[in-house]
């Protein structure tokens, strides 16, 4: 299993990379987890937009499903015609919402395009992946991923609160790529988003073996999120996601 980091900026793009966007591969089958604005274009980089087989969508921000809009552009108006229709997957509401954002009538909305599926906690298979999703804790229904792939595993915050729950389904994956949006300061806003050093300590308890920060925010210094991350102990690797990381799981 291939991890390409296509966004990791947290909350908006910022200069160097688009916001939240993950392409993972396997098998020759590529899944994206999140969608967040700027990801197109940087996603072309990696991977021709015709070429991706199913999309996750953690929760319904915008830094998370905005780049939805001109994917659906994409596979519908491009010159050779519609593409094959792929699965959606996202919160009760992710069809209508999308139509919204794009100024469509719900009906069909982007249905043409896209088969939405309505995420629940549980396992389900999408293509050669075993994919978990459990509730975060965040202001928006919003689910974390376990995937799993020939024996490997990459567990995804999505964004998050301090949050027992993602212990559970990043326990002892390969990676955990969690979020780190905030800088550690008195008075911060409970149940929205978690520190470097929480990230590490929820690495901790689920004994992942490897820790990739991401949804860093644009007017976050990345050496000092860094460093609060290094002030919790522990033993793994832990490291800042980039735009075009690539990490192979195998
Ligand atoms: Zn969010």
């Amino acid at each position: 299993m291939r991890l390409t980091v296509i966004g990791c900026s947290g909350s908006f793009p910022g200069p160097d990379s688009p916001a939240s966007c993950y392409l993972l591969e396997a098998d020759g089958f590529r899944l994206l987890l999140d969608l967040g604005n700027g990801a197109v274009g940087a996603l072309q980089r990696h991977t021709g937009l015709g070429d991706i087989d199913a999309v996750c969508l953690s929760h319904l921000h915008a830094d998370h499903c905005l780049d939805l809009c001109p994917f659906w552009v994409s596979r519908m108006f491009g010159p050779s015609g519609p593409l094959r229709r792929i699965p959606v997957y996202g919160p009760e509401g992710t069809a209508r919402r999308m139509a919204q954002a794009y100024g469509l009538e719900e009906h069909p909305g982007m249905a043409q395009a896209f088969d939405f599926v309505t995420l629940t906690p549980g396992s389900r298979e999408i293509g050669p992946f075993g994919v978990t999703v459990a509730h975060m804790n965040h202001p928006v229904e919003t689910f974390g991923f376990r995937v799993g792939q020939g024996g490997r595993s990459m567990a995804y915050s999505a964004d998050t609160g301090e949050c027992p729950a993602l212990v559970d389904p990043a326990r002892g994956a390969d990676l955990l790529l969690c979020e780190a949006s905030f800088l550690s300061a008195p008075g911060l806003v409970p149940d929205l988003h978690l520190t470097a050093g929480q990230a590490v300590a929820h690495a901790a308890a689920a004994g992942v073996g490897a820790l990739l920060l991401t949804h860093l925010v644009p007017w976050n210094d990345r050496a000092r999120i860094l460093e609060e991350a290094t002030e919790v102990p522990f033993g793994p690797p832990v490291s800042l996601a980039a735009q075009g990381l690539v990490a192979d799981l195998d």
